[in-house]
């Protein structure tokens, strides 16, 4: 068959394609073609004559496995490519499963659990069990089943494993054993498997069967795994019980990429393969191929600060390209304001699309500020791997509290929360209570309200528990006129019990669901102060709140013109792709790196792969912003610049306000009432976190063995640093001491740097015209803005 598509490859990609005698490992920097091997080397195996059904190709993301099908469709033909096995591990492995089941013991047609279907599950269990929910909180104890699973730790042995039981015991959890063996059979006789199950059943059944191991091995004659650093040991150990026999097995992957150790992925995996698979023959591959110059030495400077990884040395043969662009904004409003307008400008400048563009960020919550703005500006956008900010359920269900409130009547939202959280309300007495309210043409509040004119009779405890969500809404309802949108806001999270639900425990899920409720406290607290400032000060209510936002919940953004639009993921999601421009945004301490993650050097190290994975993704520009102030956690918090932005060699990057990033937030803006007073309303506001947070978020990150962020800057940082921190003090006594006039120079909490065109009006009531850099004419009540003269 006709091969002349390996001329499309260079010599080392070629070498690692042509080997097919033994088992082979590709390591390579970011950008090098190790897809490419992967998906020329399938394409070379069919041309060999192997058949298609024959070729395992394990790859991470669905559309990675798409993506590859397509360009083996381009190479040999889509009638050949279409019968290739290839997909993630959870997908392939359903498959066989659905074809073996019965050797395990479940039927065919098993169901497929979800995390939320398992964790219901386990919370049943619980009740059965009479256990208290508190002390076994459901998500908790889901995740160490899981990790009991994933290390292939079935309830039996877990039961006779003194040193687990010990441990449950000592943490005052000692049923998790008969919790975890309970919900094994309990799966097992809804004819049911988790997603751990997929991993671990293939397992099983390729260990305890041999017959079936040998029909695997033989069917698969060819293995290949994709992003092998992210695979966790029962991916690995499956890997090897497919290929031991035969030897043929290719996995390529980039241990400076490896960002998943929180789900078991373990940096070491590329250096076991070569343990397991004796005679491995290593390919390295050292050109980039994605990258301008200067992006690929950007990020090869800023990952020589981990230890632990693999040395190597990426070059680049493209243009030099720009240098990286370090933006800093004011507030997370201007970071989004800022990423707009860069997209337009380079949109025009490049004669590009908006598929050109991806915008990524460390976690789902921050989307928020970028939906907002480029609804705004009508960018048109998609978000990956996520739904959009307002689609996401703990958003819906605040929302939802909202929409009650200014309107009872509201059918859709009262059923969504009448046992959100759970109040002991079932679904068959919201039926009857829909039922009566059909009868009677009146709304389900209505119903509740006077339950017994209209004849809805219910038992006493269902009446009280009723009654109760009756009063516990009127109380929203007799302060929605009175109080500020973000006053009731917060009392609502807290009041309803979600913020008891969200915060009661650490599990990733709920983290990101307190993030992102954070995330809209946040946001109603800045429009009820942009308002304000607007000198609209009687349109900051719930119901103008809804108006803003009803806007953005139903709509998702058109498509530009030619169905293009910029993508918006986490970096996690990033992985794999590319894109010509692309934006980090939020590089700031606690942001990226994650307070989380602050601990220890591993998790920093992790932090700092991520950030790698995120520049390598750009083709042509990328750019990184962080914003000085932000919403977090219900205030304004005075961020600053990611440490990692300093790991990045200067000579790489072009940074707009370099004296920024080596200084901590110092400045200090005028506050309500007085212009020029030095009090700091906004950092005196009530934080939200302590209000209801059963577990606030360190906001100081605890260093152990990772010295304070002011020590790791080399002494000619420091010292610029100490001077940025004097201009600025110095700026701050003048901006108390002077006047607004026209053409005055301010800087805004949230808009930025802005010029004075005009004032009118007098005392209280001075309304100024500003033009801002970035933000656009904005007019703003001088007693309530938040700026400084500068
Ligand atoms: P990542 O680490 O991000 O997964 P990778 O090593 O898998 O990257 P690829 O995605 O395979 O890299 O390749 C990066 C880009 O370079 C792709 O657009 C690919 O088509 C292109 N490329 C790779 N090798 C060559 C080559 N020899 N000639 C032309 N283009 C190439
Ligand atoms: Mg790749």
């Amino acid at each position: 068959m006709d091969c002349t598509f390996l001329d499309e490859l260079n010599d080392s990609q070629r070498a690692a394609v042509e080997f097919c005698d033994g088992p082979s490992l590709v390591i390579a920097g970011a950008g090098s073609g190790k897809t490419r091997v992967l998906t020329y080397k399938i394409a070379y195996l069919l041309s060999l004559g192997m058949k298609p059904w024959n070729i395992l190709a394990l790859t991470f993301t669905n559309k990675a496995a798409n993506e590859m099908k397509q360009r083996i469709g381009g190479l040999v033909g889509e009638e050949v490519a279409r019968y290739l096995y290839m997909g993630t591990f959870h997908s392939i492995f359903s498959r066989i499963l659905r074809v073996e089941a019965e050797r395990l013991g479940y039927a065919g047609n098993f169901t497929i659990y979800d995390e939320s279907d398992s964790r219901s599950l386990i919370k049943a269990i619980i009740k059965e069990m009479q256990l208290d929910d508190k002390v076994y909180k459901p998500a908790s104890v889901h995740a160490r089943i899981s990790m009991a699973k994933n290390n292939l730790m079935f309830p039996d042995e877990y039961a006779r494993t003194r040193s687990l039981i010990e441990r449950d015991a000592e943490q005052k959890v000692p049923a998790v054993s008969a919790i975890y063996s309970a919900y094994c059979e309990r799966c097992k006789k809804a004819n049911a498997m988790d997603f751990d199950d997929l991993l671990i059943n293939t397992y099983r059944l390729l260990v305890s069967d041999a017959d079936i191991r040998k029909k695997y091995s033989e069917r698969f004659k060819y293995v290949l795994v994709d992003e092998y650093q992210d695979t966790n040991s029962v991916q690995q150990k499956i890997v090897w019980l497919l290929a031991e026999e035969h030897m043929h097995v290719c996995a390529v992957g980039d241990d400076a990429q490896s960002i998943y150790a929180f789900r078991g992925a373990n940096i070491d995996n590329i250096l076991d393969f070569q343990k397991q698979f004796a005679g491995t023959r290593l390919f390295k591959l050292e050109r980039n191929y994605r990258s301008t110059k200067r992006i690929v030495q950007a990020a090869n400077s800023l990952i020589r600060h981990n230890e632990r990884q693999i040395p190597k040395d990426i070059y680049s043969c493209n243009a030099d390209g720009d240098k990286l662009s370090v933006k800093p904004a004011y507030s997370d409003r201007e970071e989004a304001i800022i990423v707009c307008n860069e997209i337009k400008r380079i949109k025009r400048a490049d004669r590009c699309g908006y598929n050109d563009f991806a915008v990524l960020y460390r976690t789902n919550s921050q989307s928020r500020s970028f939906e907002e703005a480029m609804r705004k500006v009508s960018i048109p956008y998609k978000i990956y791997g996520g739904l959009s900010f307002y689609q996401r359920k703990e958003i819906k269900d605040v929302i939802a509290y909202f929409r009650l409130v200014v309107n009872p009547d509201d059918e859709e939202a009262f059923k969504r929360i009448i046992n959100y959280p759970k109040r002991g309300i079932g679904d068959s007495t919201v039926a009857k209570i829909a039922a009566v309210a059909s009868a009677n043409g009146v709304s389900l509040w209505r119903v509740i309200c006077e339950p017994a004119l209209y004849g809805f009779n219910p038992s006493k405890a269902t009446l009280t528990k009723l009654d109760a969500f009756r009063c516990l809404i009127s109380s929203f309802i007799e302060k929605f006129v009175t109080v500020d949108a973000y006053a009731l806001g917060v009392e609502v999270v807290k009041a309803s019990g979600i913020s008891a639900d969200i915060y009661q425990d650490k599990t990733p899920e709920n983290i990101a669901r307190q993030e992102n409720v954070e995330e809209l406290l946040g946001s109603i607290q800045e429009f009820v102060e942009g308002r304000k400032e607007e000198g609209r000060a009687d349109e900051v209510h719930l119901t103008d709140f809804l108006q803003e936002v009803s806007l953005q919940t139903d709509l998702e953004s058109d498509d530009g013109a030619d169905g293009e639009r910029v993508s918006l993921m986490t970096v996690h999601s990033a992985k794999g792709l590319e894109f010509p421009v692309v934006f980090v945004v939020g590089l700031e301490e606690n942001i990226f790196p994650s307070s989380l993650s602050m601990g220890s050097r591993r998790e920093l190290e992790e932090e700092r792969r991520l950030l790698y994975v995120a520049i390598t993704r750009a083709e042509r520009h990328c750019i990184l912003t962080y914003a000085k102030n932000r919403y977090r956690y219900g205030k304004v918090e005075m961020e600053s610049p990611s440490r990692f932005l300093t790991d990045i060699s200067p000579e790489f990057v072009d940074v707009e306000d370099a004296k920024d990033i080596f200084m901590r937030a110092t400045s200090s803006y005028s506050s309500r009432g007085s212009l020029f007073s030095s009090d700091n309303r906004w950092q005196n506001s009530r934080p939200v976190a302590s209000q209801f947070k059963a577990d606030p978020k360190p906001r100081e990150a605890v260093h152990r063995d990772v010295p304070p962020v002011s020590d790791t800057f080399s002494p000619r940082f420091r010292r610029l640093q100490a001077a940025a921190s004097s201009a600025v003090s110095a700026k701050k006594s003048m901006a108390n001491s002077s006047q607004v006039k026209e053409n005055s120079v301010i800087e805004h909490e949230r808009f930025g740097i802005g010029t004075v065109i005009r004032l009118e009006g007098v005392g209280e009531n001075t309304k100024a015209t500003v033009q801002f850099k970035n933000a656009g004419v904005k007019q703003l009540l001088l007693k309530f803005a938040r700026f400084k003269v500068i």
